[in-house]
């Protein structure tokens, strides 16, 4: 049997039709088939490869943690340098009441971590969320996500939930007494990179503070500079009661995190004790990555260099099939009319060598998060790939 044949029997599938690019190699924004082939990740790995694949300095960290120790024991018992230094590092560069690092093994883990803390915190059990949200796929992320399509086949799900859409009064007018937290994404990701109004997220933070409810904000995919700056919640003038973090936090290692203030994740502490419990959650080696990770991209000075990167985009991506394009940062949605079209623009870009991929809730769109350390020279190349592909399939229309 092939590799993909025993691939697609030995490894669960969740869809009919995988990627199924048989990788060996990645290196700063290139991955490798093992044909030779280059393909640069026009996606980051969906915003996990912001300072790209396999940098140099998480590996050494990597390769020197994985030789002092590896895993111990839970969660929370011995203490573990690596998951200090990289707390002490993350919550220098956060608001003050950011001050409090839950260290989970995924995004999911941290939506329902926070979930729970919320309900803690609060006494109450209504949560809000917003219509094409995406907060990770166990039962109560998924509870939360705003898609009927995604959740109903997994009912009953958790009670007490109600979807709004983002952007929209009627969310700001939901939250109540009754509310323990709204979680919401401060830039919507799988919509289509779909950014609120900053009166509309300061709106939506004073009613939580009106009525006891914590704001969560999921940066999961937002955070760590793609937007344009370390936390895209900076560019709102607000700042959440728990923030949510994911994928890049781990620097191509597993981790997510919840953070929040102290005095809020004592509640976990006790009635019951061990509020959350995890094995993984925190790795050492996952936090040795992600610590070094967060030192190059600040250190790299890669976050101000996203603005020009983003002008570039904007002005060299132009193609009259292109309907609308959503940017912030390095961060874009290309629309174009329908899936059919975006689907074909998609896999020849593959053919042509450049990774992408459509959203989740908004298939027309076609996805662009390059890694941050991604030179203008890669980027005016990646550019060019992308034009040449969308015109390669209009020219073969409509047999595509
Ligand atoms: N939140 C957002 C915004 C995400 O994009 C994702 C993953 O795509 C998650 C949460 C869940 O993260 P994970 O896949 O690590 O569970």
């Amino acid at each position: 049997m092939s590799l993909r044949n025993e691939f697609l029997q030995l490894i669960a599938q969740t869809s009919d039709a995988p990627m199924g690019l048989e990788m060996v190699k990645a290196e700063g924004v290139y991955i490798y088939d093992y044909q030779g082939k280059a393909y640069l990740d026009m996606i980051s790995g969906f915003s996990v490869a912001n300072i790209g694949h396999s940098h140099p300095q998480v590996v050494a960290a990597v390769q020197q943690q994985a030789a002092a120790y590896m895993h111990l024991i839970v969660y929370g018992e011995y203490i573990q340098q690596p998951q200090v230094a990289y707390a002490q590092l993350l919550v220098a560069h956060l608001p003050a009441s950011l001050n409090c690092v839950y260290f989970t093994n995924s995004g999911a883990e941290a939506t329902e971590g926070a979930m729970k803390l919320a309900k803690r915190v609060t006494k109450r059990s209504k949560i809000i969320s917003c219509n094409q949200a995406y907060h990770g796929s166990t039962q109560g992320a998924l509870s939360i996500m705003g898609d009927e399509y995604f959740r109903n086949a997994f009912r009953p799900l958790l009670p007490d939930i109600s979807h709004l859409n983002y952007n929209s009064q009627s969310f700001i007018d939901a939250i109540d007494e009754q509310t323990a937290c709204v979680v919401l994404e401060t830039v919507q990701a799988e919509s289509g990179i779909v950014a609120p109004s900053a009166a509309w997220l300061q709106a939506v933070r004073n009613q939580c503070t009106k009525h006891g409810a914590l704001m969560i904000l999921d940066e999961i995919q937002a955070g760590f500079g793609r937007t344009g700056s370390l936390w895209a919640f900076e560019q709102f003038d607000v700042v959440p009661d728990v923030l949510l973090l994911g994928k890049a936090l781990g620097g191509g290692m597993p981790l997510g995190a919840f953070i929040a203030d102290f005095q809020l994740m004592q509640t976990l502490t006790h009635s019951p004790v061990l509020g959350h419990i995890t094995t993984f959650g925190g790795h050492p080696v996952s936090c040795a990555a992600g610590k070094a990770a967060l030192e190059v991209l600040l250190q790299g000075k890669y976050i101000a260099s996203i603005a020009a990167k983003h002008q570039l985009m904007q002005q060299l991506i132009q193609h009259p099939s292109i309907i609308a394009k959503r940017s912030i940062g390095l961060w874009m949605a290309i629309e174009f009319e329908d899936f059919s079209l975006n689907h074909a623009i998609v896999k020849r870009c593959v053919a042509n060598g450049l990774i992408t991929d459509w959203f989740l809730f908004n298939s027309r769109s076609l996805r662009i998060a390059p890694p941050l350390v991604i030179s203008e020279e890669e980027l005016k190349s990646m550019c060019t790939i992308l034009v040449q592909s969308i015109e390669e399939v209009i020219a073969l229309r409509p047999e595509f």
